[in-house]
């Protein structure tokens, strides 16, 4: 497995060299982007009745074998309907809060904005996730999620309906910053779109880069994201 910081691609970047023009909007997911989805995972192993760690343990093993969150449920409750226990999970979780937003998430809106880059938050996100992160007041330019755009990361729907809401011809001036490879980095590319994967969360952790897929940036927080996408666009 190639680790950040250690061996071969998925490493953390070096200032930018690119021959393309640099983007000139940044469009950040939601999950493990701005939201440390810590409480999500706590609230469904509270709801299954097993610890955070078999859940964590069984989550990052689902990811391994190409599977996701949804295949983790079945598998520790056999014998319950979970999907009744979606508006149970919503009620507890009680939605984003300040203490949920990653540390580095409003310094780094705040130099992108100061240095002359338009800010969009768009991710998979249920309807209602659209008020709580405007509640958050981040400085951002627009927020959307996948319910208004009608259309699921990787659909290549999504990304389209994101270029038109953002009112851009060239999806190239857009880099879409995102946790997964197969949600995010491979179908941002995929659209047109420049791509800075964030390695962080478990997906982040444990997926690896296909040989043939070369994000501009690879990043472990966000923290260096507005220099070296003002070098880049400057230098
Ligand atoms: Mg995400």
């Amino acid at each position: 497995m190639s680790r950040p910081g250690t061996t071969g691609r998925g490493e953390p970047s070096e200032p930018v060299d690119h021959h393309d023009p640099a983007p000139r909007i940044v469009v950040l997911d939601v999950g493990e982007v701005l939201i440390d989805e810590t409480r999500v995972w706590q609230v469904w192993a509270d709801l299954v009745g097993t610890s955070a760690a078999t859940f964590a343990a069984v989550l990052g093993a689902a990811i391994s074998q190409g599977q996701d969150h949804r295949s983790v449920l079945p598998l520790l409750a056999p014998n319950l309907a979970w999907e009744e226990l979606a508006d149970e999970h919503e009620e507890r979780y009680g939605g984003f809060r300040e203490d949920d937003l990653y540390a580095d998430v409003r310094p780094c809106i705040a130099e992108l904005t100061a240095a002359g880059f338009t800010v969009v938050v768009a991710g998979n996100q249920p309807a209602q996730r659209t008020a709580q992160l405007e509640a958050l007041a981040l400085g951002v330019d627009d927020v959307v999620t996948s319910a208004e755009l009608g259309a699921e990361k990787p659909d290549p729907a999504f990304f389209a309906a994101l270029q038109e809401r953002i009112g851009v011809d060239d999806p190239a001036d857009v880099l879409y910053v995102g946790d997964r490879v197969d949600n995010d980095v491979v179908a941002s590319l995929g659209a047109g779109m420049q791509s800075c994967w964030l390695r962080r969360g478990p997906w982040g952790v444990l997926q690896e880069l296909p040989d043939d897929v070369e994000p501009a940036i690879v990043l472990e927080g966000l923290g260096e994201l507005p220099t070296l996408l003002t070098v880049w666009r400057d230098g």
